[in-house]
């Protein structure tokens, strides 16, 4: 959904927002590693001052994912809130709006509207784990002969215990 900007009163906003999985994946250029299930919802409380917006509410998605250790897709109920803080590029840009709260990044809008897509996207995309795991107990897949370990021991002699990626960091040393 595109809101225009300049239809956001001063007195602020309250809207409910409903953005289709495919104009979330279409704004990635098609390459999310992750598909939505369902349309993404968002309740959104918009605050403006001048060319500064800043946005608060919660977002809910089904979002399915594939677990890090063993590739299997499941499927991740995301609701979580968020903030963000924008400001319209232009040449009246207003310096530390009252609006900013210290911690967010200022993000730039162009032109004359918010894409919420967009908006919901890139929220989804900060909050999702970077490795994600089917469940906290997946045992992966055997690093020898490739089968699931969580559908049993696969018998080939190798290795059972999964490759752990933080063996890899020990080694590491900053020089
Ligand atoms: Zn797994
Ligand atoms: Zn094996």
């Amino acid at each position: 959904m595109k809101i225009k900007l300049d239809e956001i009163p001063e007195s602020g906003l309250s809207l409910d927002v409903v953005d289709e999985g495919r104009a979330l994946n279409e704004i990635a250029g098609g390459n999310l590693d992750f598909s939505f299930l369902a349309p993404v919802k968002a309740h959104l409380e918009i605050s403006r001052q001048g060319r500064s917006f800043f946005i608060s509410g919660e977002i809910k998605a089904s979002i399915r994912l594939n677990c890090s250790r063993c590739t299997r897709e499941f499927d991740y109920p995301y609701d979580a809130p968020f903030s963000a803080y924008y400001e319209r590029t232009g040449k009246n840009v207003e310096r530390d709006s009252e609006l900013k709260p210290a911690d967010l990044e200022v993000n730039f809008i162009e032109g004359d509207e918010l894409d919420t897509a967009e908006l919901l996207l890139g929220q989804i995309a900060l909050e999702l784990p970077m490795q994600p795991l089917c469940t906290p107990e997946c045992r992966g897949l055997c690093p020898k002969c490739g089968a699931d370990l969580n559908l049993g021991e696969c018998g080939c002699g190798g290795e059972a215990k999964p490759e752990s990626k933080f063996a890899k960091l020990k080694d590491f040393k900053i020089k």
